[in-house]
Protein backbone atom coordinates (compact mmCIF):
# COMPACT_ATOMS: atom_id res chain seq x y z
CA UNK A 1 0.00 0.00 0.00
CA UNK A 2 3.00 2.26 0.69
CA UNK A 3 4.52 1.85 -2.19
CA UNK A 4 1.79 4.14 -4.11
CA UNK A 5 3.87 7.02 -2.11
CA UNK A 6 7.03 5.58 -3.18
CA UNK A 7 9.02 7.41 -6.27
CA UNK A 8 12.04 5.84 -7.75
CA UNK A 9 15.36 6.99 -5.84
CA UNK A 10 18.96 5.41 -6.52
CA UNK A 11 21.63 5.75 -4.43
CA UNK A 12 23.29 8.35 -6.94
CA UNK A 13 20.30 10.29 -5.78
CA UNK A 14 20.81 10.49 -1.99
CA UNK A 15 24.59 11.36 -2.96
CA UNK A 16 24.18 14.01 -4.61
CA UNK A 17 21.20 15.29 -2.16
CA UNK A 18 23.36 14.60 0.58
CA UNK A 19 26.41 17.05 -1.30
CA UNK A 20 23.73 19.81 -1.98
CA UNK A 21 23.61 19.82 0.98
CA UNK A 22 26.60 20.27 2.31
CA UNK A 23 27.42 17.37 2.94
CA UNK A 24 31.59 15.84 2.46
CA UNK A 25 31.09 12.45 2.73
CA UNK A 26 28.15 9.88 2.04
CA UNK A 27 28.18 6.29 2.33
CA UNK A 28 25.13 3.59 2.32
CA UNK A 29 25.40 0.57 4.47
CA UNK A 30 23.01 -2.21 4.44
CA UNK A 31 21.21 -2.50 7.55
CA UNK A 32 20.92 -6.53 7.54
CA UNK A 33 24.67 -6.61 7.41
CA UNK A 34 25.24 -4.34 10.25
CA UNK A 35 22.57 -6.48 11.97
CA UNK A 36 24.63 -9.77 11.34
CA UNK A 37 27.63 -7.86 12.99
CA UNK A 38 27.50 -5.86 15.86
CA UNK A 39 30.48 -4.29 17.17
CA UNK A 40 30.24 -5.07 20.78
CA UNK A 41 28.06 -8.59 20.77
CA UNK A 42 27.51 -7.75 24.42
CA UNK A 43 25.54 -4.67 23.66
CA UNK A 44 24.49 -5.00 20.19
CA UNK A 45 23.40 -1.67 19.09
CA UNK A 46 22.46 -2.74 15.74
CA UNK A 47 19.87 -0.87 13.14
CA UNK A 48 16.82 -3.19 13.97
CA UNK A 49 16.98 -2.59 17.56
CA UNK A 50 16.04 0.63 16.68
CA UNK A 51 12.89 0.46 14.22
CA UNK A 52 11.53 -2.55 12.75
CA UNK A 53 10.52 -1.01 9.41
CA UNK A 54 12.87 1.79 8.58
CA UNK A 55 16.23 0.63 8.94
CA UNK A 56 17.37 -1.58 6.23
CA UNK A 57 19.54 1.18 5.00
CA UNK A 58 21.73 3.46 7.31
CA UNK A 59 22.78 6.50 5.11
CA UNK A 60 25.93 7.64 6.46
CA UNK A 61 27.31 11.68 6.72
CA UNK A 62 30.29 13.09 6.94
CA UNK A 63 31.22 16.74 7.10
CA UNK A 64 35.03 17.55 7.44
CA UNK A 65 36.64 19.33 9.99
CA UNK A 66 37.14 23.27 9.19
CA UNK A 67 41.28 23.24 8.76
CA UNK A 68 41.55 26.20 10.52
CA UNK A 69 40.72 24.90 13.54
CA UNK A 70 42.35 21.68 13.33
CA UNK A 71 45.55 23.90 13.03
CA UNK A 72 45.48 25.21 16.43
CA UNK A 73 47.47 22.87 18.37
CA UNK A 74 45.81 23.03 21.88
CA UNK A 75 43.70 20.30 22.30
CA UNK A 76 41.60 22.17 25.34
CA UNK A 77 40.92 25.04 23.36
CA UNK A 78 37.39 26.42 24.12
CA UNK A 79 37.56 28.22 20.60
CA UNK A 80 38.26 24.98 18.48
CA UNK A 81 35.44 23.07 20.88
CA UNK A 82 32.89 25.85 19.32
CA UNK A 83 34.02 25.28 15.58
CA UNK A 84 33.62 21.71 16.21
CA UNK A 85 30.51 22.08 17.50
CA UNK A 86 28.81 24.41 14.42
CA UNK A 87 29.72 21.78 11.90
CA UNK A 88 28.10 19.12 14.44
CA UNK A 89 25.11 21.47 14.34
CA UNK A 90 25.25 21.72 10.41
CA UNK A 91 25.43 17.92 10.21
CA UNK A 92 22.35 17.48 11.85
CA UNK A 93 20.36 19.95 10.46
CA UNK A 94 21.51 18.46 7.01
CA UNK A 95 20.58 15.28 8.30
CA UNK A 96 17.44 16.10 8.73
CA UNK A 97 17.17 18.21 5.40
CA UNK A 98 18.00 14.66 3.47
CA UNK A 99 15.13 12.84 5.84
CA UNK A 100 12.01 15.42 4.89
CA UNK A 101 13.70 14.96 0.87
CA UNK A 102 13.15 10.98 1.48
CA UNK A 103 10.07 11.56 3.05
CA UNK A 104 8.60 13.49 0.24
CA UNK A 105 9.11 10.95 -1.94
CA UNK A 106 7.90 8.20 0.11
CA UNK A 107 10.66 6.75 2.09
CA UNK A 108 10.55 7.55 6.11
CA UNK A 109 13.60 8.38 7.32
CA UNK A 110 15.44 8.69 11.00
CA UNK A 111 18.42 10.36 12.00
CA UNK A 112 21.21 8.78 14.71
CA UNK A 113 22.46 12.44 15.74
CA UNK A 114 26.34 12.20 17.11
CA UNK A 115 25.52 13.65 19.80
CA UNK A 116 22.20 11.26 21.43
CA UNK A 117 22.84 9.11 23.84
CA UNK A 118 20.10 6.66 24.90
CA UNK A 119 19.27 7.87 28.27
CA UNK A 120 18.02 3.67 29.16
CA UNK A 121 21.76 3.26 29.18
CA UNK A 122 22.58 5.40 31.87
CA UNK A 123 23.60 3.38 35.06
CA UNK A 124 24.11 5.96 37.97
CA UNK A 125 28.22 6.31 36.78
CA UNK A 126 28.77 9.38 35.25
CA UNK A 127 32.17 8.59 34.44
CA UNK A 128 31.04 5.62 32.21
CA UNK A 129 31.67 5.92 28.47
CA UNK A 130 28.09 6.29 27.02
CA UNK A 131 27.87 5.92 23.05
CA UNK A 132 25.56 6.91 20.29
CA UNK A 133 22.40 4.70 19.67
CA UNK A 134 24.47 3.20 17.29
CA UNK A 135 28.33 3.10 16.38
CA UNK A 136 28.67 5.90 13.86
CA UNK A 137 32.36 4.92 13.09
CA UNK A 138 31.20 1.01 12.74
CA UNK A 139 28.52 2.49 10.29
CA UNK A 140 31.03 4.29 8.27
CA UNK A 141 33.49 1.78 7.77
CA UNK A 142 30.44 -0.84 6.59
CA UNK A 143 29.65 2.20 4.55
CA UNK A 144 32.83 1.90 2.76
CA UNK A 145 33.85 5.30 3.58
CA UNK A 146 37.15 4.49 5.39
CA UNK A 147 38.44 1.90 8.31
CA UNK A 148 39.45 2.53 11.89
CA UNK A 149 42.55 3.13 12.93
CA UNK A 150 45.07 2.07 16.03
CA UNK A 151 43.03 3.95 18.38
CA UNK A 152 39.35 2.61 16.68
CA UNK A 153 38.85 6.45 15.37
CA UNK A 154 38.29 6.20 11.91
CA UNK A 155 40.09 7.52 9.12
CA UNK A 156 39.02 8.12 5.72
CA UNK A 157 40.90 8.59 2.59
CA UNK A 158 39.64 12.03 2.23
CA UNK A 159 39.88 13.96 5.60
CA UNK A 160 41.59 10.94 7.77
CA UNK A 161 39.55 11.02 11.02
CA UNK A 162 39.00 15.02 10.80
CA UNK A 163 35.30 14.40 10.17
CA UNK A 164 32.08 14.47 12.48
CA UNK A 165 29.78 11.77 11.19
CA UNK A 166 25.65 11.61 11.29
CA UNK A 167 23.70 8.58 10.14
CA UNK A 168 20.34 8.28 8.56
CA UNK A 169 17.95 5.27 8.69
CA UNK A 170 15.71 4.85 5.90
CA UNK A 171 14.28 1.71 3.52
CA UNK A 172 14.97 2.98 0.58
CA UNK A 173 15.81 0.50 -1.74
CA UNK A 174 18.75 1.81 -3.00
CA UNK A 175 22.37 -0.37 -3.70
CA UNK A 176 24.56 -0.40 -0.38
CA UNK A 177 28.17 0.13 -0.58
CA UNK A 178 30.86 -2.17 -0.15
CA UNK A 179 33.31 -1.99 3.34
CA UNK A 180 36.85 -1.87 2.32
CA UNK A 181 39.23 -4.90 3.07
CA UNK A 182 42.76 -3.22 3.71
CA UNK A 183 42.75 -0.67 6.52
CA UNK A 184 43.84 2.83 5.63
CA UNK A 185 45.98 2.97 9.03
CA UNK A 186 50.12 2.96 9.11
CA UNK A 187 49.37 1.07 12.76
CA UNK A 188 52.32 1.22 15.41
CA UNK A 189 54.75 2.11 12.95
CA UNK A 190 53.35 5.65 12.70
CA UNK A 191 51.80 5.73 15.88
CA UNK A 192 51.30 9.63 16.10
CA UNK A 193 47.82 9.62 17.80
CA UNK A 194 49.70 7.64 20.86
CA UNK A 195 52.40 10.05 20.53
CA UNK A 196 50.06 13.37 20.87
CA UNK A 197 47.29 11.79 23.22
CA UNK A 198 47.63 14.27 26.32
CA UNK A 199 45.41 11.83 28.11
CA UNK A 200 48.11 8.58 26.77
CA UNK A 201 44.76 6.51 26.65
CA UNK A 202 45.64 4.40 23.35
CA UNK A 203 46.80 1.24 23.04
CA UNK A 204 47.25 -1.27 20.18
CA UNK A 205 44.56 -1.18 18.48
CA UNK A 206 42.58 0.03 21.19
CA UNK A 207 41.25 2.89 23.71
CA UNK A 208 40.74 3.25 26.97
CA UNK A 209 37.34 4.93 26.33
CA UNK A 210 36.64 5.82 30.02
CA UNK A 211 40.10 7.75 30.31
CA UNK A 212 39.48 9.21 26.66
CA UNK A 213 36.64 10.71 27.88
CA UNK A 214 37.92 13.32 30.43
CA UNK A 215 39.85 15.07 27.44
CA UNK A 216 36.76 14.37 24.52
CA UNK A 217 34.34 15.47 26.53
CA UNK A 218 36.24 17.79 29.58
CA UNK A 219 33.04 20.18 30.72
CA UNK A 220 30.67 17.02 30.10
CA UNK A 221 28.64 15.45 32.71
CA UNK A 222 31.29 13.71 34.59
CA UNK A 223 32.86 17.28 35.18
CA UNK A 224 29.74 18.98 36.33
CA UNK A 225 28.48 16.06 38.86
CA UNK A 226 32.48 16.21 40.04
CA UNK A 227 32.27 19.74 40.32
CA UNK A 228 28.75 20.44 42.24
CA UNK A 229 30.03 17.27 44.63
CA UNK A 230 33.01 19.58 45.35
CA UNK A 231 30.78 22.38 46.13
CA UNK A 232 28.11 20.55 48.22
CA UNK A 233 30.92 18.93 50.32
CA UNK A 234 32.72 22.14 50.67
CA UNK A 235 32.20 23.06 54.14
CA UNK A 236 33.66 26.88 54.17
CA UNK A 237 30.83 29.23 52.76
CA UNK A 238 32.96 31.86 51.37
CA UNK A 239 35.00 28.93 49.09
CA UNK A 240 31.81 27.45 48.17
CA UNK A 241 30.25 30.69 47.12
CA UNK A 242 34.21 30.95 44.94
CA UNK A 243 33.75 27.79 43.48
CA UNK A 244 30.40 28.87 42.31
CA UNK A 245 32.06 32.14 40.45
CA UNK A 246 34.69 29.99 39.84
CA UNK A 247 36.48 29.57 36.01
CA UNK A 248 35.81 25.86 35.89
CA UNK A 249 31.92 26.48 36.72
CA UNK A 250 31.66 29.23 33.96
CA UNK A 251 33.20 27.06 31.36
CA UNK A 252 30.28 24.31 32.76
CA UNK A 253 27.69 27.36 32.01
CA UNK A 254 29.32 28.16 28.47
CA UNK A 255 29.33 24.03 27.80
CA UNK A 256 25.63 23.21 28.19
CA UNK A 257 24.28 26.47 26.69
CA UNK A 258 26.02 25.32 23.31
CA UNK A 259 27.35 22.03 24.02
CA UNK A 260 30.95 22.98 23.04
CA UNK A 261 33.02 21.01 25.22
CA UNK A 262 30.47 18.67 25.77
CA UNK A 263 29.93 17.07 22.69
CA UNK A 264 33.19 18.50 21.99
CA UNK A 265 36.54 18.49 23.06
CA UNK A 266 39.98 16.80 22.12
CA UNK A 267 40.64 15.93 19.08
CA UNK A 268 44.57 15.48 19.07
CA UNK A 269 44.70 11.86 17.96
CA UNK A 270 42.58 13.22 14.89
CA UNK A 271 44.53 16.28 14.20
CA UNK A 272 47.93 14.41 14.01
CA UNK A 273 46.93 11.60 11.93
CA UNK A 274 49.01 11.65 8.63
CA UNK A 275 46.22 9.80 6.56
CA UNK A 276 43.78 12.23 4.46
CA UNK A 277 44.42 14.11 1.28
CA UNK A 278 43.56 17.44 3.76
CA UNK A 279 47.09 16.44 5.85
CA UNK A 280 49.49 18.27 3.27
CA UNK A 281 47.32 21.76 4.44
CA UNK A 282 47.82 21.07 7.71
CA UNK A 283 51.32 19.50 8.24
CA UNK A 284 53.26 22.82 8.94
CA UNK A 285 51.14 23.20 12.07
CA UNK A 286 50.50 19.60 13.52
CA UNK A 287 54.02 17.49 12.06
CA UNK A 288 55.62 18.32 15.90
CA UNK A 289 53.84 16.49 18.76
CA UNK A 290 54.91 18.27 22.23
CA UNK A 291 53.31 15.58 23.96
CA UNK A 292 55.73 12.63 22.35
CA UNK A 293 58.37 11.13 24.91
CA UNK A 294 60.26 8.21 24.99
CA UNK A 295 58.31 6.38 27.21
CA UNK A 296 55.50 6.41 24.62
CA UNK A 297 57.76 5.52 22.00
CA UNK A 298 59.11 2.49 23.27
CA UNK A 299 55.78 0.84 23.77
CA UNK A 300 55.39 1.45 20.15
CA UNK A 301 58.08 -0.11 19.23
CA UNK A 302 57.11 -2.92 21.51
CA UNK A 303 54.15 -3.39 19.60
CA UNK A 304 56.17 -3.28 16.35
CA UNK A 305 57.72 -5.73 17.79
CA UNK A 306 54.49 -8.27 18.34
CA UNK A 307 53.59 -7.61 15.15
CA UNK A 308 56.35 -8.72 13.52
CA UNK A 309 56.04 -11.44 15.91
CA UNK A 310 52.62 -12.51 14.32
CA UNK A 311 51.27 -11.34 18.13
CA UNK A 312 47.89 -9.56 17.59
CA UNK A 313 46.29 -8.29 20.59
CA UNK A 314 42.48 -9.69 21.30
CA UNK A 315 41.64 -6.24 20.50
CA UNK A 316 42.80 -6.21 17.19
CA UNK A 317 40.73 -9.91 16.92
CA UNK A 318 37.59 -8.42 18.16
CA UNK A 319 37.63 -5.68 15.75
CA UNK A 320 39.37 -6.65 12.79
CA UNK A 321 35.86 -6.68 10.64
CA UNK A 322 36.47 -2.85 11.24
CA UNK A 323 40.08 -2.23 11.14
CA UNK A 324 40.67 -4.17 8.07
CA UNK A 325 44.10 -5.90 6.85
CA UNK A 326 46.94 -4.32 8.21
CA UNK A 327 49.47 -3.42 5.42
CA UNK A 328 53.18 -4.83 5.77
CA UNK A 329 54.29 -5.60 8.91
CA UNK A 330 56.64 -2.98 9.78
CA UNK A 331 59.32 -5.09 10.38
CA UNK A 332 59.00 -7.71 7.44
CA UNK A 333 61.61 -5.69 5.20
S1 LIG B 1 40.43 12.20 22.00
FE1 LIG B 1 42.24 12.99 23.06
S2 LIG B 1 42.37 11.74 24.94
FE2 LIG B 1 41.01 10.65 23.54
S3 LIG B 1 42.34 9.23 22.39
FE3 LIG B 1 42.20 11.12 21.17
S4 LIG B 1 43.98 12.31 21.81
FE4 LIG B 1 43.64 10.75 23.38
S1 LIG C 1 48.04 8.51 13.61
FE1 LIG C 1 49.04 6.81 12.54
S2 LIG C 1 48.69 5.05 13.91
FE2 LIG C 1 47.26 6.66 14.54
S3 LIG C 1 45.38 6.22 13.41
FE3 LIG C 1 46.55 7.67 12.16
S4 LIG C 1 47.77 6.35 10.76
FE4 LIG C 1 47.02 5.07 12.42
Amino acid sequence: MVQVFQAPVSADDVKAKAASLGIDLVGIADGKVMDAHPPDPANPLRPCDISDYDADRVIVLGKRHNIGSTRLTRWDERHKYYNDELNITMLEEASLELVLWLEDRGYPGLIIPPTHVDPWTYQGEPDAPLGTILSLTHAAVEAGLGTLGLNQQLLTPEFGPRVVLSAVLSSVPVEPDTKRDETLCLGPACGRCLLACPGDVIGHWDRDWQACNRHRSPHGFQALTEHVERMIDEPDNEKKKEMLRSPEQFSLWQSILRGAGVVTGCRRCQDVCPIGEDYARLADAVDDIAEANDEKRSRLAAMIEAEGAGALPASYDAAGRWIGALQVQPNED
